[in-house]
Protein backbone atom coordinates (compact mmCIF):
# COMPACT_ATOMS: atom_id res chain seq x y z
CA UNK A 1 0.00 0.00 0.00
CA UNK A 2 1.46 3.47 -0.89
CA UNK A 3 1.07 6.50 1.66
CA UNK A 4 -0.85 7.81 -0.69
CA UNK A 5 -3.98 4.97 -0.42
CA UNK A 6 -3.55 4.58 3.27
CA UNK A 7 -4.15 8.52 3.88
CA UNK A 8 -7.46 8.17 2.28
CA UNK A 9 -9.60 8.93 4.82
CA UNK A 10 -7.25 8.64 7.38
CA UNK A 11 -7.53 9.69 11.30
CA UNK A 12 -5.55 12.18 12.54
CA UNK A 13 -3.77 9.78 14.77
CA UNK A 14 -3.31 7.73 11.87
CA UNK A 15 -1.83 10.75 9.92
CA UNK A 16 0.60 11.42 13.41
CA UNK A 17 1.92 7.55 12.81
CA UNK A 18 2.19 8.46 9.14
CA UNK A 19 4.22 11.61 9.62
CA UNK A 20 6.68 10.01 12.27
CA UNK A 21 7.20 7.27 9.69
CA UNK A 22 7.85 9.09 7.19
CA UNK A 23 10.14 11.58 9.53
CA UNK A 24 13.94 10.56 9.75
CA UNK A 25 16.38 12.05 12.23
CA UNK A 26 19.72 12.49 11.58
CA UNK A 27 22.10 9.62 12.64
CA UNK A 28 25.72 11.00 12.56
CA UNK A 29 27.59 13.71 10.51
CA UNK A 30 30.63 13.71 8.07
CA UNK A 31 33.35 15.93 7.30
CA UNK A 32 33.53 16.63 3.93
CA UNK A 33 36.31 17.01 1.52
CA UNK A 34 35.30 20.91 2.08
CA UNK A 35 35.98 20.64 5.78
CA UNK A 36 32.31 21.39 5.96
CA UNK A 37 30.60 19.45 8.32
CA UNK A 38 27.43 17.89 7.41
CA UNK A 39 25.34 16.24 9.90
CA UNK A 40 22.70 14.77 7.79
CA UNK A 41 25.86 12.94 6.14
CA UNK A 42 24.84 12.00 2.23
CA UNK A 43 21.06 11.20 3.25
CA UNK A 44 19.01 13.94 1.56
CA UNK A 45 15.32 13.82 1.53
CA UNK A 46 13.49 12.35 -1.02
CA UNK A 47 9.77 11.86 -2.77
CA UNK A 48 7.35 13.46 0.10
CA UNK A 49 9.53 12.04 2.78
CA UNK A 50 11.51 15.12 5.02
CA UNK A 51 14.45 14.93 7.16
CA UNK A 52 13.97 16.43 10.42
CA UNK A 53 16.78 19.32 11.25
CA UNK A 54 14.82 20.12 14.61
CA UNK A 55 11.80 20.04 16.71
CA UNK A 56 9.35 21.17 14.14
CA UNK A 57 11.69 22.27 11.37
CA UNK A 58 11.33 19.72 8.64
CA UNK A 59 13.91 19.14 5.28
CA UNK A 60 12.31 18.47 1.90
CA UNK A 61 13.17 18.36 -1.34
CA UNK A 62 10.99 19.54 -4.67
CA UNK A 63 12.67 18.53 -8.38
CA UNK A 64 13.55 21.27 -10.78
CA UNK A 65 13.20 20.24 -14.45
CA UNK A 66 16.67 22.09 -14.88
CA UNK A 67 20.88 20.97 -14.61
CA UNK A 68 20.56 22.17 -10.74
CA UNK A 69 17.62 19.38 -10.41
CA UNK A 70 16.63 20.49 -6.83
CA UNK A 71 15.86 23.04 -4.53
CA UNK A 72 15.42 22.39 -0.57
CA UNK A 73 12.39 24.15 0.88
CA UNK A 74 11.55 23.91 5.06
CA UNK A 75 8.75 23.47 6.46
CA UNK A 76 7.46 24.33 10.28
CA UNK A 77 4.82 22.87 12.40
CA UNK A 78 3.14 25.98 13.61
CA UNK A 79 0.67 23.64 15.32
CA UNK A 80 -2.45 23.67 13.99
CA UNK A 81 -1.30 24.66 10.46
CA UNK A 82 2.32 25.16 8.83
CA UNK A 83 5.10 27.35 7.83
CA UNK A 84 7.44 26.89 4.24
CA UNK A 85 10.41 28.95 3.21
CA UNK A 86 10.92 28.68 -0.61
CA UNK A 87 8.62 26.58 -3.14
CA UNK A 88 10.14 24.86 -6.47
CA UNK A 89 9.40 26.34 -9.50
CA UNK A 90 6.20 26.06 -11.54
CA UNK A 91 5.58 22.63 -12.91
CA UNK A 92 4.05 19.10 -12.82
CA UNK A 93 6.58 17.42 -10.78
CA UNK A 94 6.86 20.47 -8.23
CA UNK A 95 3.06 19.63 -7.56
CA UNK A 96 3.31 16.77 -7.34
CA UNK A 97 5.82 16.86 -4.81
CA UNK A 98 4.21 19.41 -2.67
CA UNK A 99 0.92 16.89 -2.87
CA UNK A 100 3.20 14.10 -1.43
CA UNK A 101 4.43 16.32 1.19
CA UNK A 102 0.86 17.20 1.90
CA UNK A 103 0.28 13.25 2.45
CA UNK A 104 3.73 12.48 4.29
CA UNK A 105 3.71 15.49 6.69
CA UNK A 106 1.52 17.89 6.81
CA UNK A 107 -1.27 15.79 8.25
CA UNK A 108 -4.42 17.36 7.51
CA UNK A 109 -3.22 21.05 8.88
CA UNK A 110 -2.99 23.71 6.05
CA UNK A 111 -0.04 25.76 4.64
CA UNK A 112 -0.94 29.18 6.16
CA UNK A 113 2.26 31.08 5.13
CA UNK A 114 4.64 30.82 2.25
CA UNK A 115 7.72 32.33 2.76
CA UNK A 116 9.99 33.30 -0.69
CA UNK A 117 13.54 33.88 -0.04
CA UNK A 118 14.16 35.73 -3.22
CA UNK A 119 12.25 35.63 -6.70
CA UNK A 120 14.15 33.16 -8.32
CA UNK A 121 11.66 30.48 -10.25
CA UNK A 122 13.12 27.62 -7.93
CA UNK A 123 12.17 29.68 -4.94
CA UNK A 124 8.58 30.89 -5.40
CA UNK A 125 7.64 29.49 -8.59
CA UNK A 126 4.83 27.40 -6.72
CA UNK A 127 4.06 30.57 -4.67
CA UNK A 128 0.90 31.69 -6.12
CA UNK A 129 0.05 28.13 -6.45
CA UNK A 130 0.16 27.09 -2.76
CA UNK A 131 -1.04 30.35 -1.56
CA UNK A 132 -4.45 29.78 -3.50
CA UNK A 133 -4.21 26.01 -2.65
CA UNK A 134 -4.32 26.90 1.41
CA UNK A 135 -5.23 30.60 1.31
CA UNK A 136 -2.46 31.05 3.02
CA UNK A 137 0.08 34.77 2.81
CA UNK A 138 2.87 35.33 1.28
CA UNK A 139 5.76 37.02 2.76
CA UNK A 140 8.97 38.21 1.10
CA UNK A 141 11.23 41.75 0.72
CA UNK A 142 9.50 44.07 -1.33
CA UNK A 143 12.24 44.27 -4.19
CA UNK A 144 12.17 40.42 -4.45
CA UNK A 145 8.38 40.53 -4.84
CA UNK A 146 8.11 43.77 -6.78
CA UNK A 147 10.95 42.48 -9.47
CA UNK A 148 9.67 39.25 -9.36
CA UNK A 149 6.13 41.23 -10.93
CA UNK A 150 7.81 43.39 -12.61
CA UNK A 151 9.96 40.09 -14.47
CA UNK A 152 6.53 38.25 -14.89
CA UNK A 153 4.88 41.04 -16.52
CA UNK A 154 7.59 41.77 -18.81
CA UNK A 155 8.13 38.37 -20.09
CA UNK A 156 7.50 38.05 -23.98
CA UNK A 157 7.59 35.87 -26.47
CA UNK A 158 10.45 37.92 -28.82
CA UNK A 159 13.74 38.77 -27.53
CA UNK A 160 13.55 42.69 -26.82
CA UNK A 161 15.95 44.81 -28.98
CA UNK A 162 17.94 45.90 -25.19
CA UNK A 163 18.55 42.43 -24.63
CA UNK A 164 20.64 42.20 -28.15
CA UNK A 165 22.16 45.05 -27.70
CA UNK A 166 23.26 44.22 -24.20
CA UNK A 167 25.22 40.57 -25.90
CA UNK A 168 26.25 42.71 -28.83
CA UNK A 169 27.97 45.05 -26.42
CA UNK A 170 29.54 42.64 -24.23
CA UNK A 171 31.11 40.83 -27.30
CA UNK A 172 28.42 38.38 -28.56
CA UNK A 173 29.36 38.03 -32.19
CA UNK A 174 26.65 39.31 -34.59
CA UNK A 175 26.40 35.95 -36.16
CA UNK A 176 24.59 34.52 -33.68
CA UNK A 177 21.41 37.11 -34.52
CA UNK A 178 19.20 34.86 -35.80
CA UNK A 179 19.46 32.33 -32.83
CA UNK A 180 19.47 34.57 -30.11
CA UNK A 181 16.17 36.23 -31.85
CA UNK A 182 14.59 32.42 -31.84
CA UNK A 183 14.77 31.84 -28.42
CA UNK A 184 12.02 33.45 -26.20
CA UNK A 185 12.29 36.01 -23.42
CA UNK A 186 9.29 34.25 -20.70
CA UNK A 187 11.74 31.63 -19.07
CA UNK A 188 10.48 33.50 -15.76
CA UNK A 189 7.16 33.41 -16.89
CA UNK A 190 6.91 29.88 -17.36
CA UNK A 191 8.63 29.10 -14.21
CA UNK A 192 6.83 30.80 -12.10
CA UNK A 193 2.82 30.87 -11.45
CA UNK A 194 1.21 34.41 -10.89
CA UNK A 195 1.88 35.78 -7.68
CA UNK A 196 -0.57 36.94 -5.31
CA UNK A 197 -1.41 40.64 -5.84
CA UNK A 198 -0.60 41.40 -1.91
CA UNK A 199 2.18 40.31 0.60
CA UNK A 200 3.59 40.66 3.49
CA UNK A 201 6.73 42.93 3.77
CA UNK A 202 9.84 41.84 5.60
CA UNK A 203 13.42 43.76 5.45
CA UNK A 204 16.64 43.89 6.86
CA UNK A 205 16.09 43.43 10.55
CA UNK A 206 13.10 42.35 10.26
CA UNK A 207 11.67 39.50 13.38
CA UNK A 208 9.01 37.08 12.45
CA UNK A 209 7.88 33.71 14.24
CA UNK A 210 8.17 30.56 12.64
CA UNK A 211 8.33 27.28 14.09
CA UNK A 212 7.56 29.13 17.68
CA UNK A 213 11.04 30.62 17.53
CA UNK A 214 12.32 34.17 16.82
CA UNK A 215 14.06 35.11 13.26
CA UNK A 216 16.08 38.00 12.68
CA UNK A 217 15.98 38.57 8.75
CA UNK A 218 19.24 39.36 7.63
CA UNK A 219 19.60 40.18 3.79
CA UNK A 220 21.87 40.01 1.44
CA UNK A 221 22.01 41.35 -1.57
CA UNK A 222 23.66 40.65 -5.38
CA UNK A 223 22.40 37.30 -6.11
CA UNK A 224 18.85 38.85 -6.16
CA UNK A 225 18.47 42.56 -4.85
CA UNK A 226 16.88 41.88 -1.65
CA UNK A 227 17.74 38.20 -0.80
CA UNK A 228 16.37 37.32 2.65
CA UNK A 229 17.84 34.88 5.28
CA UNK A 230 16.30 33.96 8.72
CA UNK A 231 18.73 33.93 11.69
CA UNK A 232 17.35 32.11 14.09
CA UNK A 233 17.38 33.73 17.63
CA UNK A 234 16.80 30.81 19.79
CA UNK A 235 18.55 28.07 18.45
CA UNK A 236 21.47 28.31 16.49
CA UNK A 237 20.05 27.62 12.41
CA UNK A 238 20.36 29.97 9.63
CA UNK A 239 18.15 29.56 6.75
CA UNK A 240 20.37 30.59 3.88
CA UNK A 241 18.86 30.64 0.46
CA UNK A 242 21.17 31.15 -2.29
CA UNK A 243 23.38 33.17 -0.30
CA UNK A 244 25.61 30.77 1.23
CA UNK A 245 25.09 27.48 -0.67
CA UNK A 246 27.94 24.25 0.48
CA UNK A 247 29.51 23.63 -2.64
CA UNK A 248 28.50 25.96 -5.79
CA UNK A 249 28.53 29.55 -6.19
CA UNK A 250 25.78 31.30 -6.49
CA UNK A 251 24.93 33.16 -10.05
CA UNK A 252 25.98 36.74 -9.34
CA UNK A 253 25.64 38.49 -12.63
CA UNK A 254 24.55 41.82 -14.90
CA UNK A 255 21.20 41.33 -16.94
CA UNK A 256 19.82 43.61 -19.76
CA UNK A 257 17.90 45.59 -17.62
CA UNK A 258 19.98 47.22 -15.46
CA UNK A 259 23.31 46.91 -17.83
CA UNK A 260 25.88 48.98 -15.86
CA UNK A 261 25.07 47.23 -12.34
CA UNK A 262 27.66 46.45 -9.98
CA UNK A 263 26.02 43.73 -7.97
CA UNK A 264 29.43 41.74 -7.58
CA UNK A 265 29.89 44.44 -4.80
CA UNK A 266 27.09 43.80 -3.30
CA UNK A 267 27.37 40.14 -3.29
CA UNK A 268 30.79 40.59 -1.45
CA UNK A 269 29.72 43.05 0.69
CA UNK A 270 27.01 40.90 2.08
CA UNK A 271 29.06 38.06 2.33
CA UNK A 272 31.60 39.81 4.50
CA UNK A 273 28.74 41.50 6.60
CA UNK A 274 27.10 37.82 7.58
CA UNK A 275 30.63 37.36 8.85
CA UNK A 276 29.11 39.18 11.66
CA UNK A 277 26.13 36.50 12.55
CA UNK A 278 27.22 34.69 15.95
CA UNK A 279 28.04 31.35 16.62
CA UNK A 280 28.51 28.13 14.72
CA UNK A 281 24.49 27.71 13.26
CA UNK A 282 23.39 24.69 11.47
CA UNK A 283 22.84 26.23 7.98
CA UNK A 284 19.94 25.42 5.74
CA UNK A 285 20.74 26.44 1.98
CA UNK A 286 18.91 25.81 -0.76
CA UNK A 287 20.35 23.79 -2.67
CA UNK A 288 23.18 20.74 -1.51
CA UNK A 289 23.20 19.37 1.94
CA UNK A 290 22.37 21.00 5.09
CA UNK A 291 25.59 22.03 6.67
CA UNK A 292 27.72 23.76 9.60
CA UNK A 293 30.56 25.80 8.55
CA UNK A 294 29.16 28.90 8.06
CA UNK A 295 31.84 31.26 8.68
CA UNK A 296 34.94 29.17 6.73
CA UNK A 297 32.25 28.74 4.19
CA UNK A 298 31.76 32.84 3.75
CA UNK A 299 35.73 33.03 4.16
CA UNK A 300 36.18 30.46 1.05
CA UNK A 301 32.91 32.00 -1.18
CA UNK A 302 34.85 35.93 -0.61
CA UNK A 303 38.21 34.39 -1.43
CA UNK A 304 36.70 32.33 -4.76
CA UNK A 305 35.73 35.61 -5.82
CA UNK A 306 39.30 37.58 -5.16
CA UNK A 307 40.78 35.15 -6.56
CA UNK A 308 38.72 35.42 -10.09
CA UNK A 309 38.82 39.40 -9.92
CA UNK A 310 43.01 38.82 -9.60
CA UNK A 311 43.10 36.68 -12.48
CA UNK A 312 40.93 39.15 -14.89
CA UNK A 313 43.29 41.74 -13.92
CA UNK A 314 46.20 39.98 -14.89
CA UNK A 315 44.16 38.40 -18.11
CA UNK A 316 43.25 42.26 -19.23
CA UNK A 317 46.42 43.52 -19.81
CA UNK A 318 45.16 44.22 -23.47
CA UNK A 319 42.06 45.73 -24.08
CA UNK A 320 39.40 42.50 -23.75
CA UNK A 321 35.72 41.99 -24.18
CA UNK A 322 33.40 40.29 -21.64
CA UNK A 323 33.11 37.42 -23.36
CA UNK A 324 36.93 36.94 -23.99
CA UNK A 325 37.35 37.07 -20.23
CA UNK A 326 35.60 33.67 -19.85
CA UNK A 327 39.15 31.83 -20.02
CA UNK A 328 40.41 33.86 -16.97
CA UNK A 329 37.48 33.00 -14.64
CA UNK A 330 35.80 30.00 -16.20
CA UNK A 331 37.70 26.22 -16.06
CA UNK A 332 34.88 24.73 -18.23
CA UNK A 333 34.32 25.07 -21.44
CA UNK A 334 30.87 27.58 -21.71
CA UNK A 335 27.88 25.68 -23.41
CA UNK A 336 24.13 26.25 -24.06
CA UNK A 337 22.54 27.86 -21.09
CA UNK A 338 25.30 28.53 -19.08
CA UNK A 339 26.77 30.92 -22.03
CA UNK A 340 24.25 33.68 -19.92
CA UNK A 341 24.73 33.18 -16.75
CA UNK A 342 28.96 33.18 -17.14
CA UNK A 343 28.84 36.18 -19.67
CA UNK A 344 26.41 37.69 -16.48
CA UNK A 345 28.84 36.47 -14.06
CA UNK A 346 32.43 38.31 -16.06
CA UNK A 347 30.37 41.61 -16.41
CA UNK A 348 29.62 41.58 -13.16
CA UNK A 349 33.59 41.13 -12.07
CA UNK A 350 34.48 43.65 -15.26
CA UNK A 351 32.10 46.21 -13.50
CA UNK A 352 33.78 45.79 -9.78
CA UNK A 353 37.22 46.20 -11.29
CA UNK A 354 36.36 49.10 -12.92
CA UNK A 355 34.34 50.47 -10.15
CA UNK A 356 37.41 49.95 -8.07
CA UNK A 357 39.52 51.86 -10.53
CA UNK A 358 41.28 48.54 -11.08
CA UNK A 359 39.73 48.47 -15.14
CA UNK A 360 39.03 51.00 -17.64
CA UNK A 361 36.45 50.93 -20.28
CA UNK A 362 36.71 51.73 -23.86
CA UNK A 363 33.48 51.55 -25.92
CA UNK A 364 33.61 52.15 -28.95
CA UNK A 365 30.17 52.53 -29.86
CA UNK A 366 29.20 48.67 -30.64
CA UNK A 367 31.43 46.65 -28.02
CA UNK A 368 33.18 47.32 -24.79
CA UNK A 369 36.40 46.31 -23.74
CA UNK A 370 37.71 46.45 -20.65
CA UNK A 371 41.88 47.01 -19.50
CA UNK A 372 43.66 46.24 -16.44
CA UNK A 373 44.71 49.58 -14.73
CA UNK A 374 46.64 50.44 -11.68
CA UNK A 375 47.92 47.87 -8.60
CA UNK A 376 45.30 44.79 -7.59
CA UNK A 377 46.33 45.07 -4.23
CA UNK A 378 44.18 42.10 -2.44
CA UNK A 379 44.27 43.99 1.40
CA UNK A 380 42.41 46.77 0.71
CA UNK A 381 40.21 45.54 -1.67
CA UNK A 382 37.31 44.37 0.83
CA UNK A 383 37.85 47.86 2.63
CA UNK A 384 37.35 50.00 -0.81
CA UNK A 385 33.99 47.08 -2.19
CA UNK A 386 32.53 48.36 0.95
CA UNK A 387 32.80 52.50 0.64
CA UNK A 388 31.37 52.18 -2.89
CA UNK A 389 28.12 54.08 -2.81
CA UNK A 390 24.98 52.29 -1.82
CA UNK A 391 27.03 49.19 -0.90
CA UNK A 392 26.78 49.32 3.11
CA UNK A 393 23.73 48.42 5.22
CA UNK A 394 23.65 48.57 8.84
CA UNK A 395 26.75 46.74 11.17
CA UNK A 396 25.30 43.63 11.30
CA UNK A 397 25.45 43.83 15.30
CA UNK A 398 22.54 46.62 15.21
CA UNK A 399 19.67 44.58 14.04
CA UNK A 400 20.93 41.41 16.67
ZN1 LIG B 1 18.55 32.23 -6.67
Amino acid sequence: MTSTQKNKGQSKNEAEALTQANVADHRGGIVGDDGLYYPFADQVPEGGDVLKVADGVFWARIPLPWSLDHINVYLFDEGDSWSVVDTGSQGNRGRAAWEAIEESLLGGKPITRVIGTHLHPDHVGLAGWLVERYDASLTMTMMEYLSANNIWLGGTKEVPQHELDFLFRAGVSRQFESMIRGARFDNYRKGVHELPPKFLRIEDGSEIMLGGRRWRVVIGRGHSPEHACLSCLDEPIFISGDQVLPNITSNVSVYSREPQANPLAYWIASLDRMRGIPGDPIVLPSHGRVFKGLHARLDALIEGHVKKLRSLHEWCTEAKTPVETFPALFRRKVEGMDFYLALGEAIAHLHLLESLGLAAREFDGTVDRFMATGAFEEDQLLDRVKILPGVALRELSDIY
